[in-house]
């Protein structure tokens, strides 16, 4: 079975676009509430960086969850978009002064510290506005993910975060600053995570970290998990919304809460990726020595997964119903990692046919560049076609 695609009123949108489907975010975010209001005092935090087009962060705001950021443009991003900055948190191995001023001037909710240099310099730019920053200090929790190695991040040799053995010190430097207040304890493991035994590590490495606390008497109001819940690449159509139930209730089950302790998570990809798609247009079918070649006019520039993270996407030909075929589907771009597919089985194709590249919707349009001096592609929600 395909997706269900508004195909004549795309044929006659500029190719290559992006097509969010309003209907499966909403589905998707009503998910996510659901079974987060089974549980007292967990809040949900969607992580702007898996995608930041302004209809799709509205639509989020809306439904009532915060933001995480990384960086200053997004803090901006998502204030623009109506989310309170009370709502607000904002981690980062490198923050810009700027970026700490702004954090401090809105009054975000908590910034995740990752350095006891990071720490030192928040001190400082707070004490010259005269106002207190918030933080939480991201733990290094030194728990492997089982995902691509350029999405884990939650090991010691990764650059994230703070190294569990000098959490304790930097705790202490925290308490006699004037301008900081400690409260909480922040960690991210990795992306595309579907193995909850991952997240149920994370939660004893936490419990360890907790009873240790606990003994020298330091009180941590917030523990924030971060995000990393993954999508089923492979069936958009079958399993559309992610496993939210499973996933909120492994740390339910795992994580040993303080009372009145409130527990956040940073979910991006599990939110938007499967509503999203990235629509192309069929340039040529080329016969090659080997191979055949459906060449679109999407390209790495527009969707960089396949190239960074050698990740796979399913690609569908929604305008064609004859037999299937074989072929190896690749952009215009000058680069031969710009494949979005290799033997990929498609009803017979034709110049003209639109292929839809599934499953699009995170890390997606935001990573798009003007590589090849092209156009970045314009993302359109259900409600605009
Ligand atoms: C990227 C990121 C997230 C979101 O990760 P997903 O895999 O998209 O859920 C959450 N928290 C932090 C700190 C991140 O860097």
């Amino acid at each position: 079975m395909k997706g269900h695609f508004p195909i004549e009123r795309m044929q006659s949108v500029e190719t290559p676009f992006y097509y969010y489907d309003t209907e499966l975010l909403r589905k998707t975010l009503r998910s996510i509430n659901d079974e987060v209001s089974k549980h007292d005092n967990f809040m949900v935090h969607y992580a702007i960086k898996a995608n930041a087009n302004p209809k799709i962060l509205n639509i989020i705001c809306q439904a009532g969850l915060g933001a995480d950021c990384v960086s200053g443009g997004e803090i901006q991003a998502c204030i623009n978009a109506g989310f309170s900055p009370r709502k607000i948190v904002y981690a980062g191995v490198g923050k810009s002064d700027w970026e700490i001023r702004l954090a401090l001037q809105k009054n975000i909710l908590c910034l995740n510290v990752e350095s006891l240099a990071e720490l030192e310099v928040i001190e400082e730019i707070a004490a010259e506005m005269g106002c207190t920053a918030r933080i939480a200090l991201r733990i290094n929790p030194d728990v492997g993910a089982h995902t691509h190695a350029k999405i884990t991040t939650g090991l010691a040799e990764n650059k994230f975060g703070i190294a569990m053995e000098d959490m304790e010190s930097i705790i202490e430097r925290a308490s006699e600053m004037e301008h900081v207040v400690f409260t909480g304890l922040h960690f991210h493991i990795g992306s595309q995570i579907l193995n909850m035994g991952d997240f149920a590590a994370l939660c004893n490495r936490i419990n360890n970290l907790q009873n240790f606390l606990d003994r020298r008497r330091v009180k941590v109001e917030n523990i924030n998990v971060g995000g990393g819940l993954g999508i089923d690449y492979t069936h958009p159509n079958r399993v559309p919304i992610p496993d939210f139930k499973g996933y909120f209730d492994t740390y339910a089950r795992f994580l040993h809460l303080r009372p009145g302790q409130k527990l956040h998570f940073e979910l991006g990809r599990a939110v938007v990726a499967q509503c999203g798609t990235l629509i192309t247009r069929t340039l040529y079918v080329k016969q090659g020595t080997a191979k055949q070649f459906v060449i679109v006019d999407a390209g790495m520039s527009d969707l960089i997964r396949p190239a960074l993270y050698q990740a796979y996407h399913k690609i569908e030909n929604i305008s064609s119903d004859k037999a299937m075929m074989t072929y190896d589907v690749v952009g215009p771009i000058c680069e031969s990692s710009d494949v979005f597919g290799k033997a990929v089985d498609l009803n017979l194709t034709r110049r003209g046919d639109l292929i839809a590249i599934r499953s699009a919707g995170a890390y997606g349009e935001i990573m798009a560049s003007h590589y090849n001096c092209r156009k970045i592609p314009q993302g359109y929600i259900t409600e605009d076609l």
